[in-house]
């Protein structure tokens, strides 16, 4: 039998931020290894690979770059697990966004090897946890997939974030604001953490201080990246979307919001397009209102998503000539054994979960009436 009041919290070795820090990749990483297997798409290479390469060559370490081909799906960890089996690598380095990062993730369990983080964006909290998000290779949410300890480094380089179009910094701070709203709905349940245990109260200290630094930093952080500048708010909200929202989640627990992202991932067409975070954005509203949550305070929440250019409508969300059935197919994947939706107080049906996200559009839709907003 589990323990069922084992308190869990876990965290990634070493998180390294700063302006300019990629600079300091090869001192770091060459603490973990001496070869490495550097996962990174062709776009991110362009961006920083030189300054990257030069890097870890100047603290002697050698690497193959290995083309991530676009999913972190089994299929494409395999892949590069061969590769990295091949170069007998120690070390295992994910450049770039979120699915890049799962999967590097993934290779360096496989092959037992010391595992480095470094986001380009800061649109997930992926980075820091000890877990993958699989999906299909056609991009459907399949399963989490746990590891035996986080990544050993997490270098984030303001530098090159601020340079990342606003959107992806949007979408992580909806990922990030999804944080507390989950956890502590999880926390209310007693529900298990996505670290097996229950939450510490440094994992819920984590996720409440992730929302009042979003809540306070997030347009200026917005503007400074629409700018393409460093500002000390810029850095708070990087640091709230990739530490803070990481380890949130992870050593808190998730819920709903997640959830019904997952449902959105079995739906085909549009929607597709939109991020992670976009999707968390419209399943976090969907939970508040399933919580019970007060108007002003939902309203709070809406209108901040709304001035960071988040889906909060079905039009929005790419939904609106959406069948009735396409939104009963999204709460029964939401739904299903294992999912973070039982992780609330309460129990949900297909139906609730349809209402709500019918009810996310009616209340954000009268939200931006009163305040002077045309769709
Ligand atoms: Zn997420």
């Amino acid at each position: 039998m589990p323990v069922t009041n084992e308190k869990v919290f876990i965290s990634p070795g070493r998180y390294v931020q700063g302006e300019g820090v990629t600079a300091r990749a090869g001192h770091y990483v060459s603490a973990l290894g001496k070869t490495a297997l550097l996962i990174a798409d062709d776009v991110v290479w362009k961006i920083a690979g030189e300054q990257l390469s030069a890097s870890l060559e100047g603290e002697g370490v050698s690497f193959e770059r290995a083309v991530f081909e676009g999913e972190a799906s089994n299929r494409e960890i395999d892949r590069l697990v061969e590769l990295g089996r091949k170069q007998q690598a120690d070390v295992i380095i994910g450049f770039g966004g979120g699915k890049a990062i799962d999967t590097a993730k993934g290779v360096a369990e496989k092959l037992e090897a010391a595992c480095a983080i470094l986001p380009t964006t800061a649109s997930t909290d992926a980075p820091t946890s000890a877990l993958s998000v699989i999906y299909s290779d056609d991009g459907e949410f399949e399963s989490y997939r746990f590891y035996s300890k986080n990544p050993d480094l997490v270098l984030v380089d303001t530098g090159i974030i601020c340079k990342a179009p606003p959107r992806f910094l949007a979408s992580g701070i909806a990922d990030a604001l999804a944080t507390w709203v989950e956890a502590r709905a999880a926390i209310r349940a007693n529900a298990n953490n996505m670290a097996g245990g229950k939450a510490t109260l440094l994992g819920a200290t984590i996720g409440e201080k992730c929302e009042d630094i979003l809540f306070e930093h997030a347009m200026l952080a917005y503007q400074a990246n629409e700018a393409q500048i460093v500002t000390p708010s810029f850095e708070a909200v990087v640091e709230a979307n990739t530490l803070l929202s990481g380890l949130g989640f992870e050593s808190g627990g998730l819920a709903a919001a997640h959830a019904i992202h997952n449902g959105f991932t079995a739906l085909h067409g549009e929607i597709h397009n939109l991020t992670h975070g976009e999707k968390v954005a419209y399943g976090t509203v969907a939970q508040l209102i399933l919580d019970q949550t007060p108007q002003a305070e939902l309203e709070e929440y809406l209108d901040l998503y709304i001035a960071l250019g988040l889906p909060v409508t079905l039009k929005a969300l790419k939904l609106d000539q959406a069948s009735e059935e396409d939104l009963y197919r999204v709460a029964e994947a939401a739904l299903k054994e294992g999912e973070s939706s039982h992780n609330l107080a309460y129990e949900l049906t297909p139906k609730q979960v349809v209402h709500a996200i019918k009810a996310v559009d009616a209340h954000a839709r009268a939200f931006m009436a009163k305040v002077g907003l045309g769709e």
